[in-house]
C-alpha cells in the first residue's frame, strides 16, 4: 500500500494550453494517507476520471509530479504501478467459474497455489461469494458479477492503491447500501488505500473517512464528512453536500459587522475581508434556522413532511430561505420569525471561506 502524493498537477487535454487556458484540472496539491478510504465527489466534468487516470498512469499530467510513497512514478506506465481498479460495470470472464475469476490476478502474478486458495477463500467469505465459488460467472446477477469485480480488485495483496469508479451504477437500488456498507467493512478489513469515485454524495459519504470534493477541475475540500457538513470551504461544498443544502445571502458590511438587507447576522467567528472581494455571503444551513419569537420576519412559502422532520421554505423579499424543523416544533402557517444559529454561521468572500 502507499501513501499518494499529486505535487503542482495541473492538466489540459489542449495542444496549446497558455492560448486557452482549457485546464482539465487547474490545481492539484494533495496527499492521499497509505491505508485511507477516500471519496472523490463532483459533478460529471469537474475532473474525477482524469484525476483518476492520472494516479493510475494512463495519462501524464501536463505539469506536476505523481509520488508513490515519494517515488515519483509520473512517467511510469500503468502497469508498473500496482494498481487495482473497479469499472462501473462488471469485468469478469463469464467462461471461468467465480473461483477461477478471483484467482486469475494471482495466478497471473505467478502465486503459489495454496496461496492462491487461501486468499481467494478470504476474500469470497469477505463478499459472500463463498458459496458460489464453484458456479460459472456468467450466471451471476449483476450485482453479484460486481461483486467479483470487488474480489478482483481487492485480492492481490501487491496493490498500492484500489480505486473504485462508480462501481455501484448498475446494482440495484435496494442492493446498493447493502454493497456500500460492505465495502466500508472490507476498507476496514483490507487496510488498503482505496479512492471511490462517485457523483453521489450518499455514497461518498458512507463510504469515506474524508470526502476530497472536486467543482470545476479544482479541489475545494478534503474533509470529514461532518467537516464538509458543518463548515463548507466553499459555496459549491455547501450547495452539493446536504439536502437541501445551504442557504446562501448577500452580505453587506456595516462598520465592519455582516449585514442582510440591514439585519445584522452574528457569524462562527472573527472574520477579515480582502480587499479584493467581489462578492459576500452567508452561509447557514437549514438544520442551523430555527423558528424564533423574535428574528428575520419570513414568509411561509411551502412545508415539506418528510418523517422525522419538516422541510420549510420560506421567502425574504427576494430571497429564499430553507429550515430543517424537528418533529414536535410548530410552524406557523404564512409568516414566522428565524434566527440563524451564530456558531454555525458562516462567511463567504467570492465563493471561499472566511470564518
Ligand atoms: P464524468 O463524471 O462525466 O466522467 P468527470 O468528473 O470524470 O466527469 P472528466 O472526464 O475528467 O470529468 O473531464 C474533465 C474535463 O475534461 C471536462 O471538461 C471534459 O470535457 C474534459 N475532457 C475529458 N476527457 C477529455 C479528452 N479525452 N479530450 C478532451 N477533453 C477531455
Amino acid at each position: 500500500m502507499a501513501k499518494i502524493t499529486l505535487e503542482n498537477i495541473r492538466h489540459s487535454y489542449t495542444a496549446d494550453v497558455e492560448k486557452s487556458g482549457d485546464w482539465a484540472l487547474k490545481e492539484m496539491d494533495i496527499v492521499w494517507s497509505d491505508g485511507g478510504a477516500y471519496a472523490l465527489l463532483g459533478p460529471s466534468g469537474c475532473g474525477k476520471t482524469t484525476l483518476l487516470n492520472i494516479i493510475s498512469g494512463l495519462l501524464v499530467p501536463t505539469e506536476g509530479r505523481v509520488l508513490f510513497n515519494d517515488r515519483d512514478v509520473t512517467d511510469l506506465a500503468s502497469d508498473q504501478r500496482h494498481i487495482a481498479q473497479v469499472f462501473q460495470f462488471p469485468v469478469v470472464y463469464d467462461t471461468m467459474t467465480v473461483y477461477e475469476n478471483l484467482a486469475f490476478p494471482l495466478r497471473n502474478r505467478g502465486m503459489d497455489p495454496v496461496k492462491i486458495k487461501h486468499r481467494v477463500h478470504e476474500i469470497a467469505q469477505m463478499l459472500d461469494l463463498e458459496t458460489v465459488l464453484d458456479n460459472r460467472a456468467s450466471g451471476l446477477t449483476a450485482d453479484g458479477k460486481q461483486k467479483i469485480s470487488l474480489g478482483r480488485g481487492l485480492v492481490r495483496d501487491d496493490v498500492n492503491v484500489i480505486m473504485f469508479d462508480e462501481p455501484l451504477t448498475v446494482i440495484d437500488p435496494h442492493l446498493k447500501w447493502l454493497l456500500r456498507s460492505k465495502l466500508k467493512r472490507l476498507h476496514q478489513q483490507v487496510g488498503a488505500t482505496m479512492i471511490y469515485v462517485t457523483h453521489d454524495q450518499t455514497e461518498a459519504l458512507t463510504f469515506a473517512d474524508k470526502v476530497v470534493v472536486m467543482h470545476e477541475g479544482v479541489v475545494v475540500q478534503v474533509g470529514t464528512p461532518v467537516e464538509l457538513f458543518q463548515k463548507p470551504n466553499h459555496t459549491f461544498v455547501g450547495h452539493f453536500i446536504g439536502s437541501p443544502g445551504m442557504n446562501f445571502l448577500p452580505c453587506q458590511l456595516m462598520d465592519g459587522a455582516p449585514t442582510f438587507d440591514g439585519n445584522r447576522i452574528d457569524v462562527s467567528a472573527e472574520f477579515s475581508v480582502p480587499d479584493t472581494a467581489e462578492r459576500i455571503e452567508i452561509g447557514i444551513r437549514p438544520e442551523f434556522i430555527k423558528i424564533a419569537d423574535q428574528g428575520l420576519s419570513v414568509d411561509i412559502v411551502k412545508v415539506d413532511d418528510v418523517g422525522r422532520y419538516r422541510i420549510v421554505e420560506s421567502r425574504y423579499k427576494q430571497h429564499t430561505i430553507k429550515l430543517i424543523v424537528p418533529e414536535g416544533v410548530s410552524i406557523p402557517v404564512d409568516k414566522a420569525k428565524i434566527q440563524f444559529e451564530p456558531s454555525n454561521t458562516h462567511l463567504y468572500a467570492d465563493h471561499w471561506i472566511l470564518t
